[in-house]
């Protein structure tokens, strides 16, 4: 049977043995144990006109910011002496300019100095002699999301130009393994004429590239932007496909690292938390000062969630000091 097969039959299975499925690979492998990373979003200037996003470029009612990188590493430096967290995530709209791919190479080199510490990279498409700088800095993990496995629905998602490029962004994930990152990458739930095969695609997609790290999250309609309007699924059914994406992710790829991402909360009242019985292993609470925070609208109603709630119900299974590398990533390369 072909790999789409198999992914098809898991996904007619019940939801709930999806459910038990996840979680005993998560208890055999992870001990149901927490990996933890903070996340600063150290700049929402973007040069990209993504549909669904409201950082988009043309959302000129966004007040743009970038935090100046001795802000970031005092952020970090009192977060590491203060909760022993050792995994930070720094994400941002994307820019391909010097001055911007310096200003993040400075943010990881001053990160790196503080300690061990893993850092973690979100900052879009970028050319592969950036994202090789980037891993001599130090960078060790990077982020970038698919969006869709399906060509013909990102394009229906993205203005039609060089700069939104399927292919592209394809590329830029096999360039990110190549330098050497533990790559992540995702897709959203939910999108306007997206139906549950593209969501199978999806998870053959992330299993074919080989990833390492998994976040994806609920699709979120956002005022002010060109997708807004478009019938979408109610939160309930975009819940339910997030909880069985997850779920058969998890059983197709068990070794990776899978977050619970800040959406899930505007789908479900305690989407976070509630995502660590189908497959998740990993929060990333946004640390980001609050009067940047509150300019970082990617989606509707984000600055609102905290994420004390899931830190207190998880407490004793985070694990504060670890860096977590995704077992997937240690086994592909000790090729054991
Ligand atoms: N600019 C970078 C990183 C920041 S955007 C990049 O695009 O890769 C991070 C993620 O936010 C995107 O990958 C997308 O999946 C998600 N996102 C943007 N708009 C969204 C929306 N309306 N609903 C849900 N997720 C959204
Ligand atoms: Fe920019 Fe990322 Fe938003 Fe696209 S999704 S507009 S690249 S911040």
């Amino acid at each position: 049977m072909s790999l789409v097969d198999d992914v098809r039959r898991l996904w007619q299975m019940p939801d709930e043995k999806l459910k038990e499925m996840a979680s005993e690979i998560v208890s055999s492998i992870f001990a149901d144990e927490i990996f933890i990373r903070y996340i600063v979003e150290v700049s929402n200037i973007c040069q990209k006109n993504c549909l669904y996003c409201g950082l988009r470029r043309e959302n000129t009612s966004v007040l743009r910011y970038q935090i100046p990188e001795d802000e970031v590493i005092k952020l970090v430096e009192e977060k590491v002496n203060c909760d022993g967290v050792v995994s930070f995530v720094f994400q941002s709209g994307e820019r391909g300019d010097e001055e911007f791919v310096r200003y993040i190479g400075r943010i990881v080199e001053g990160v790196k100095k503080i300690g061990d510490i893993s850092v973690v990279l979100s900052c879009g498409e970028q050319r592969r002699d950036v994202y090789k700088y980037w891993r001599d800095c130090g960078a060790d993990r990077y982020l970038l999301r698919i969006e869709t496995s399906n060509p013909s629905l990102y394009e229906k998602i993205h203005p039609k130009d060089l700069l939104h490029s399927w292919e592209r962004r394809k590329e830029a994930l096999i360039l990110l393994k190549e330098c050497g990152y533990q790559t992540g990458s995702g897709v959203m739930i939910g999108l306007p004429w997206q139906t549950e095969d593209d969501l199978i695609s999806d998870i053959v997609f992330l299993k074919e590239i080989d990833i390492d790290m998994v976040g994806m999250g609920p699709y979120i309609p956002t005022p002010g932007t060109p997708l807004f309007g478009e019938k979408v699924l109610s939160k309930e059914e975009r819940w339910r496909l997030c909880c069985k994406m997850a779920s058969v992710l998890r059983i197709v790829m068990p070794d990776i690292n899978i977050a619970s991402t800040t959406a899930l909360d505007l789908v479900h009242p305690f989407g976070r938390a509630e995502m660590f019985d189908w497959g998740a292993n990993v929060l990333m609470p946004d640390i980001t000062p609050m009067h940047y925070r509150q300019e970082y609208l990617i989606y509707d109603g984000k600055p609102a969630l905290g994420c004390d709630y899931c830190i207190e119900r998880y407490s004793d299974r985070i694990l504060w000091r670890e860096k977590g590398d995704p077992v997937h990533y240690l086994k592909r390369v000790n090729d054991f």
